[in-house]
Parts: structure tokens; sequence; C-alpha cells
């Protein structure tokens, strides 16, 4: 509409050449509500992306609101002085950590970015152990600092800012859609080459200090991992004594259906990083959470003026409270099934839709073209489509070809169906 267009027209006046918009139609958005947003031109979209699966509560959830306010006009910034905000989250998060760390757990406040969490979890790792090297995947995403950005696989995010850190390595994490390999073929070359850059005198990290996986691989493309990968990941680092990090922060807080997507496998990792929907509704927090066995930082050992932000860790306390009150993470499981189930459905007459995988609300559409390649420009018409119809979709994987959906945990049964329509219509069009 024309106000978006004035909007876009002076932000590309005004704004950092590093702006991205995903798609050319111009959308400037002014308000948000549950798993809707609404554009300055006054058209209200289905919101299948949520700020990059930030709004799992929804945009603006009441519940979490009214804490926010109460918060604001009391108190907004300290550091670590002790507040009732961040021993409330403190507590939750503790309750809701996975496995063995429920109840064994330290978390650090770093900064309000997924970035800042893992730069605090690599500084943890090294402190821990000693040693400087680190193991990532391929196709991984942690972030845009130095440390995280090292971690981080695709070149191009890289290859201007060299040297990173020199010692991190990324391995092969497996890919078990439409591959010539079998699911358990991939996951023991995976682990086989992990296993090769730990312990390989002729080949490997001379000083491992950690190993660094999505236990769901957002950026890469919605990659759910076969089981065997994260369970040798854990045989591996426990051989070795190397902490084993799991990078949630787009896969955790309940996005999977679970609060962790380490739960669908049977594996607890030493430590997690959390950003993203950690903040509840939007605000920039972030936390590493890690196994209390690991907390050897003296006072001040890790920094920051912003180590929790006290209106985000108040908004992050009432999200979990929202989340386990409503029951969302059994609504996302079967929500996600649902959407899965339907795309499943229109792959079945259509081969251009070749996988469609995921847990819960994080789900991923992969298109191929009749050759059977990568297609990312049938998935940028799809998302063009779905904007001019709207619902709002993202994009994921190396050729761009995975159609990402990120919905909000409180979308409704209603809402999924309109966008399903959508969507499918978007599919038909932009393939054939
Ligand atoms: N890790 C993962 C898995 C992510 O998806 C992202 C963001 N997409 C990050 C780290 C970095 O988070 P941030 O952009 O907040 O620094």
């Amino acid at each position: 509409g024309p106000k978006s267009k004035r909007l876009i027209a002076r932000q590309d006046e005004i704004d950092s050449s590093a702006v991205a918009y995903p798609n050319d139609i111009p959308l400037a958005f002014e308000e948000g509500k549950g798993a809707t947003i609404r554009d300055v031109d006054g058209n209200t979209y289905l919101d299948f992306f949520a700020g990059i699966g930030v709004l799992n509560v929804g945009h603006s959830n009441p519940y979490v609101l009214e804490a926010v306010h109460e918060q604001t006009d009391k108190l907004v910034h300290t550091i670590d002085f002790p507040t009732d905000a961040r021993l409330e989250l403190i507590d939750k998060l503790e309750t809701i950590a996975p496995g063995n760390l429920a109840g064994n757990s330290r978390v650090v406040f770093g900064g309000p970015t997924g970035s800042d969490a893992n730069e605090a979890a690599i500084k943890l790792a090294k402190h821990n152990t000693g040693g400087d090297g680190l193991i990532a995947f391929r196709g991984g995403y942690h972030g845009a600092t130095s440390g995280a950005m090292s971690l981080t696989s695709n070149k191009s995010f890289k290859s201007d800012y060299t040297p990173l850190l020199p010692d991190v390595v990324h391995a092969p994490y497996p890919y078990p859609f439409r591959q010539d390999k079998d699911p358990e073929t991939a996951v023991r070359d995976a682990l086989t080459e992990v296993r090769s850059i730990v312990e390989d005198p002729y080949g490997g990290l001379a000083n491992p200090a950690g190993i660094f996986v999505e236990p769901i691989q957002g950026e890469g493309g919605v990659i759910v991992p076969p089981k065997g990968f994260l369970e040798g990941l854990r045989t591996i680092a426990d051989e070795n004594e190397l902490p084993l990090i799991f990078d949630e922060i787009q896969s955790g807080f309940g996005r999977t259906g679970k609060w962790w997507a380490s739960e669908w496998y049977d594996v607890t990792p030493d430590a997690i990083t959390s950003a993203k929907a950690l903040g509840g509704i939007g605000f920039p927090l972030s936390a590493t959470i890690y196994h209390e066995d690991l907390d050897t930082w003296e006072p001040g050992g890790h920094a920051g003026t912003y180590r929790g932000h006290v209106v985000g860790m108040r908004a992050g306390a009432r999200a979990i409270e929202y989340i386990e009150s409503h029951d969302l993470l059994a609504h996302a499981r079967e929500l996600g099934d649902v959407i899965r189930s339907r795309l499943t459905e229109i792959g079945e007459t259509n081969p251009a839709l070749a996988s469609v995988r995921g847990k819960g609300l994080f789900i991923g559409a992969e298109f191929v073209d009749r050759s059977g390649a990568p297609d990312g420009n049938a998935v940028d018409a799809i998302q063009q489509y779905c904007y001019e119809h709207g619902v709002l979709v993202w994009t994921a994987g190396r050729h761009g070809n995975i159609l990402r959906l990120l919905p909000p945990l409180v979308l409704t049964h209603e809402q999924a169906e309109i966008g399903l329509e959508i969507i499918e219509d978007a599919i038909r069009a932009s393939t054939n």
C-alpha cells in the first residue's frame, strides 16, 4: 500500500544498506496481535514467521504485556543486582531445563542477542577445558559477532571479516531427506568425521574445547537430524570430556512442541543457548543455561552491561507461565502435525514439494525443479504470493529452497486452515 511504500522509500534513504527485505512487496507494520500483524495501510496478515521465531506467545500477548507494564513502571535496568524478575526467570528456566540440567543448572545472561549467548558459551567451553578448538556443523547458523560468526558455516557471512577464531572445524550435519545416503549412513559418516576432528592425531583439532550444534538446524533448512546423531555426539563429547552445547536459539522455548528440541532425542547437552522467544514478546534477551559443574567463572568472569534486561526477564518468566497454563506445547505438537500432513498431502500430487519436515511449529518444506535440483525461485514466488494474499512466510536453506514456517504457538486451528489454503494456492501458482 501507499503508506508502506512511503516508509520503505524513506528507510531506503536514511537506513543502513545492511537492512534486508525478503521480497518486492513493500510492507511496513504497525500493530501485531496474537498470530496476526497489520501493516500501516490497514492490511492484516497471518504471521507464520513471528519475527524469526520470536513471538511464541503471540504479538503483544496481553498476559505478558500486563507484567511488562507493571515492570516498566517500577524498574527497567540494574545490572547484576538481584531483582524479582531475574530470580523468577532463573527459577523457571531451572524447572524447564531438560534432563539432568533441571535442578542442576546455572544461567548466565550475557547480552540481548542470540550471538551474545553463543559468545558466552564459547567462553564457558574454553574456560572450563583450557582448549581453544571448536567443532561446529555445515549449514549451522550461530550469529553475527566474531565468535558466533566463526561457528556459522556460511562463508558469505564471514569471508570479509577473517581472521576469525582460528580453530573451528565444520563437520557434516546429516541430511536425511532426498539423499542417496540412508539416514543411518549419514549419521555414521558425520560422527566418524567428528570423532576424527577430535581424536585423530593426524588431522584433528590440537586442543578441542567443545562441540556446538543446533539440535534442529534452522537457517540451514529446518533439518531434523535422524536419531543417533545427537546421541553419538553426546558419546564423543563424554569420551573426550568436551562440553556439548546445543544452540536452541531458534529451536527452543517451545517452538518444537517441547521446551527444548533436544527433548525429542535421548540427549541432554552440557549447555543450551537461548534467545529470540526467551524475551517473551520480543524483548531482546539471551541466556546460556549450563550444568553447574561448569560454573567455574570468577565473579565478573563474563561481563556485559545488559546481563539480563529486567523487563525482558519479567516478560520471559510470564511467557513460560502462559505457555504452561495454556498447554501450548501440546497445542504446537498437534497443530504442527496438522500443518505437516497437509503439506505432505500436497507433495503427494506435486513433485516440486520434495520433502516436509519439522517438529511442532518449526516447519520446513523443500522445493525442487523438474530435474530434482533445489528450486529457490519457486520458494521466492511462493513467499511473494503469500505476502500478496495475507500470509507472512519465510525461507531457509543453502539454496533458499526451503519454505520455513515459524508461526506463534498461539496460532489457532482456524487460522492455520486459512493460512494453509493460501499456502496451497501459492504452491500451485508457483510450481509446475
Ligand atoms: N543461533 C541460531 C540457531 C539462530 O537461528 C540465530 C538467529 N537466526 C542466532 C543464533 C543468532 O541470534 P541473533 O540474531 O539474535 O544474534
